[in-house]
């Protein structure tokens, strides 16, 4: 049988919100099988669980923020994606702030975190959900397109393409293609870092946005050129952290994808539209677990490799 995972132990990290700037404590804590990922807002008078789901998303401008009644957390897409590069069904993701921290603003130090505390095998299987029919969805005309679609797969591949009209970026590769099943999530995707304009983050801490982003957690370019001195991790991060950004979207589903995604230009919106578009349409998908797990797609058979 192919098990749930969960971590071994519990363990801890404190950073700053990218966007508030606060200090915030993560502690990730093992769960029973079928918990799935539940955040906990514990600085709250009452703690209040946000477990995740496509419609627990709320927002999703600059960053994707799940939600219930007035508790929020905001930014979960880089956890999320360690999660998903991983392997980690079930978690508690206790927070004291409303915004995960940004930490390197990849999700390296998540997959440390996650790795260091060791991942347990749980005796229940694990829950896919297969999608067995195209799902699209698609925004804009000409050069304002965007689009994100999901195909039946036997495995789990991403691969995107980026178009952001800017010298620095053009320069890098623009698309990039992501296979769990030959491919190996820690070296290839985790250290992509986010990135940002000056200009934009201007424009976005005069809204008391972007608070604690820096150069030591994301890609900053000016009208030209990157700002950091130590230059890119990857020649084609920036399509790479699309990649990593998708993959911690598209887990908020709740359970591992087998399908082949593939998007150009989409970013948080988009993706949990084509979420929701895929749950909606009932006949698109189905639920699966392996009993016999030589029966399972390559990537997710093993807990993934270390660096
Ligand atoms: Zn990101």
């Amino acid at each position: 049988m192919l098990q749930q995972r969960t971590l071994k132990t519990i363990t801890r990290a404190v950073g700053v919100g990218l966007h508030s700037g606060q200090r915030v404590e993560l502690t990730l804590r093992p769960a029973q099988p079928d918990t799935g990922i539940v955040f906990r807002r514990v600085d709250l008078p009452q703690p209040v669980d946000i477990p995740i789901c496509a419609t627990a998303v709320t927002d999703t401008r600059l960053a994707s923020t799940i939600g219930t009644g007035n508790a929020k957390v905001h930014t979960v897409e880089h956890l999320m994606s360690a999660c998903a590069g991983l392997g980690i069904d079930n978690l508690y993701v206790d927070i004291t702030a409303e915004e995960v921290p940004i930490l390197d603003g990849s999700s390296a130090s998540f997959v440390f975190l996650l790795q260091s505390a060791g991942i347990a095998l749980q005796n229940a299987p694990r829950r896919f959900i297969r999608v067995t029919r195209p799902v699209e969805v698609r925004q804009g005309e000409g050069a304002a397109a965007k689009w994100a679609r999901l195909t039946p797969y036997h495995g789990y591949k991403l691969s995107f393409e980026i178009d952001f009209d800017h010298p620095a970026v053009d320069s890098t590769g623009q698309r990039v293609e992501f296979d769990l099943g030959t491919g190996n999530y820690s070296r290839d995707i985790a250290r992509a870092r986010t990135f940002g304009f000056t200009r934009d983050v201007e424009m976005m801490r005069s809204s008391g946005l972007a608070l604690g982003g820096g150069l030591d957690n994301a890609i900053v370019m000016d009208d030209y050129k990157v700002l950091n001195s130590d230059g890119l991790r990857y020649d084609d991060e920036f399509v790479k952290h699309k990649i990593l950004d998708a993959m911690g979207d598209l887990y908020l589903v709740g359970k591992p994808l087998l399908a082949a995604y593939s998007a150009f230009r989409s970013g948080h919106a988009m993706n949990n539209l084509l979420l929701r578009e895929l749950l909606a349409q009932r006949d698109a998908w189905e639920e699966v677990t392996f009993e016999d797990e030589r029966q399972a797609p390559s990537g997710f058979l093993q807990p993934a490799r270390a660096w």
